[in-house]
């Protein structure tokens, strides 16, 4: 844990920002400026800068920030809609918190 990381700082709870999930691995909450009518994060609580910065002993992490976003989708009402998984890597690719995050974007076309 980085005390100087937003995201490690939101992660063990050191701010006021609700999740929307939580387990020993990730927490989940909302983008403070969302890009879509749904954004959400999904943030392993341990401190990895970015995917090029996963190693092996990462797959469970990995796999379970999918797992995780599937069933917020389904939380958020936008699984059948459709939504957007995305992970920003690097300045270059429009990472700005160097703490590995998913963006979950959806809810653009709900269905009735
Ligand atoms: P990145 O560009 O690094 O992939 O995305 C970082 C995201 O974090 C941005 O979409 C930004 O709006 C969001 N963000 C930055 N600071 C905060 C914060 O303090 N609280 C929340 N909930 N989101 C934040
Ligand atoms: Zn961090």
């Amino acid at each position: 844990m980085s005390t100087d990381c937003l995201f490690c700082n939101i992660a063990s709870g050191k701010t006021d920002t609700p999740f929307l999930f939580e387990n020993d691995n990730l927490v989940v909450f909302r983008d403070i400026n969302p890009h879509a009518p749904v954004h959400l994060l999904i943030v392993p609580r341990r401190h990895i800068r970015s995917i090029n910065d996963l190693t092996p002993q990462d797959d469970a992490i990995l796999a379970e920030l999918f797992f995780v976003s599937r069933e917020m989708a389904k939380q958020e009402g936008v699984s059948e809609s459709g939504y957007k998984l995305l992970f920003n890597v690097e300045r270059g690719g429009g990472q700005v918190i160097f703490h590995l995050h998913l963006h979950l974007m959806g809810g653009w076309e709900r269905k009735a």
